[in-house]
């Protein structure tokens, strides 16, 4: 077994610069506004701490004000044919990468990502978004359904819902909006955006970037603001129709419960294991695994955090994925030798570190980093960490822990390791690696998950792919990824036609 090693490799600290801090503002009925509550929230960077520009506390006066503007909008967007809708979405795509620097830049200051490995791609997905909907809207075809009686005929139209509101994390600003944004716009619904109060101006800056491509500026509304009350006035505002929230379980049930009959898309979080077997190429299975645990600090729905290992493979594996561990180097994401950059935020490292206290205390063994590095510009710096022995009581087995961890559970057998994998209540994402079809099929079929990913890391996603939970868990309904998200994001409606009660 590798010693305890109390330090991971740190990047020369080096300080980025900040861009001079700049008022954005609220975009309601087409207009960018200061809003009526005359206050401005400060956002600070989690690289530096240095305030990075500010946007105006929207009032519920403003919300109201959007809503109305959004529902005046509905009126024509969804009377717009769909190819010109396409049309406008394709723009949408060409603005966002005309943008690509700006916004990856802004993406990073304020969520704390590597600007070139993970910011740049992040955006450019973002724009493959906008394209795969503006091709979807194009072959929504609805079917035309044989009728009993012979003097009728059923056609079917998929139909936008009217005013979706979208709320979403701060961990992927610009690509979570985008996956009920795009498909959204493209099936002719209108959307009123708040993003997370913590990555609120990259949010504004990208309707900024639509906003270029010339189309109707009331299609789309940002109001950002914190989610008790900007976020609640828009879930619970009769002007309402749909909700689009991608975030924490905690908020998916509040918003449930408060949204009453409007259709929702309810994405939430994960906590899903990396099953490894003894048969498995153990290398590349540690380094794999790896990249799941601290991509993007681990703060994905389906990062890699428990990770259950055949007893064959233990020994192994734990070496192996604790040298992955100190390959990570910590520090300033402009640095590109950097592969990890700060948490975004003080709660996600306050998690972070309840969890680990807990599984040490419940018996676990801290193998390598555990704490907050020391030596950097801000306290959001932590230590890609690994625990090994990560008993079945600790807290990390159930609650997502949303940070850069790798923690190892050991099983005696197959069936033990589907049911500790099991275990997992939010059901949205798992992995597995073997070198048997025979025994991923085994655990294919009993795993309760709505993602399985075999011999790639945890985090592999492809945009077009539908991605959500599994049936009766926490991790919300719908799936997010191309036309499955359009698919949810419209209704069937039927229409029957009698061509013999007419006049002759
Ligand atoms: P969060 O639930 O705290 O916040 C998400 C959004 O909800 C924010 O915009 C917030 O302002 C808003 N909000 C908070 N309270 C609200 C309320 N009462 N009414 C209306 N809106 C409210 O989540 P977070 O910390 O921003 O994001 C991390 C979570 O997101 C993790 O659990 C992660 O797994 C999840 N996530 C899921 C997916 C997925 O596709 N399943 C993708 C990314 C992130």
């Amino acid at each position: 077994m590798i010693a305890p090693s109390p330090l991971p490799k740190l990047a020369e600290p080096k300080t980025t610069e900040m861009p001079q801090a700049r008022h954005y503002k609220l975009l309601i009925d087409g207009q960018w506004t200061e809003g009526s509550g005359g206050e401005e929230i400060a956002v600070h960077s989690p690289i530096t701490g240095e305030i990075l520009g500010y946007y105006p506390k929207a009032s519920q006066e403003d919300v109201d004000r959007a809503v109305k503007a959004a529902r005046r909008a509905f009126e024509k967007w969804c009377l717009t044919p769909p190819f010109e809708r396409a049309a406008m979405v394709h723009r949408m795509a060409d603005a966002i990468e005309r943008n690509l620097e700006k916004l990856a830049r802004l993406e990073s200051l304020e969520n704390g990502k590597p600007y070139q490995s993970e910011a740049i791609p992040c955006v450019q997905e973002t724009a493959e978004n906008f394209r795969i909907a503006a091709e979807d809207i194009k072959r929504l075809e609805s079917p035309i359904i044989p009728s009993r009686d012979g003097h009728k005929r059923i056609l079917t139209f998929y139909r936008p819902y009217g005013v979706w509101t979208v709320i979403t994390p701060w961990n992927f600003p610009t690509l979570i909006p985008s996956e009920p944004i795009a498909p959204g716009l493209a099936s002719g619904n209108v959307i009123i955006f708040k993003p997370s109060e913590y990555t609120p101006l990259t949010g504004i800056a990208l309707v900024e970037a639509l906003l270029e491509a010339d189309i109707p500026p009331d299609i789309i509304q940002c109001i950002p603001g914190e989610g008790p009350t900007v976020g609640d006035w828009l879930v619970a505002h009769d002007g309402v129709d749909a909700i689009a929230f991608v975030g924490s379980d905690r908020t998916g049930r509040m918003i449930a419960s408060r949204a009453g009959l409007k259709h929702t898309l309810l994405e939430m979080g994960g906590n899903g294991p990396t099953i490894i077997l003894d048969d498995a190429d153990l290398e590349k299975a540690a380094e794999l695994t790896a990249f799941g645990c601290f991509y993007d600090a681990g703060q994905v729905c389906c990062a890699t955090e428990r990770i259950l290992v055949h007893k064959k493979a233990h020994r192994d594996f734990v070496d192996l994925i604790t040298e992955e561990a100190k390959k990570i180097v910590l520090g300033d994401p402009f640095d590109e030798n950097v592969t990890m950059g700060p948490l975004c935020n003080e709660m996600t490292a306050l998690k972070m570190e309840r969890h680990i206290e807990d599984a040490v205390k419940k018996g676990a063994k801290l193998i390598y980093g555990g704490k907050r590095a020391s030596g950097f510009p801000t306290n959001l710096y932590f230590e890609p960490t690994v625990i090994d022995q990560v008993p079945e009581d600790a807290l990390i087995q159930y609650e997502e822990s949303f940070g850069p961890l790798a923690a190892i559970t050991v099983a005696a057998d197959d069936d033990e390791l589907i049911r500790l994998a099991n275990m997992d209540r939010y059901g949205l994402q798992m992995g597995l690696f073997t070198s048997s079809l025979h025994r991923a099929f085994y655990f294919i079929e009993r795993l309760r998950t709505g993602n399985l990913v075999i011999n790639d890391n945890t985090d592999y996603w492809e945009p077009h792919v539908p991605f959500g939970g599994a049936g009766g868990t926490v991790s919300g309904h719908g799936r997010i990824g191309g036309k499955y998200t359009m698919l949810d994001m419209v209704y069937l409606n039927t229409v029957v036609i009698d061509f013999m009660n007419v006049k002759k």
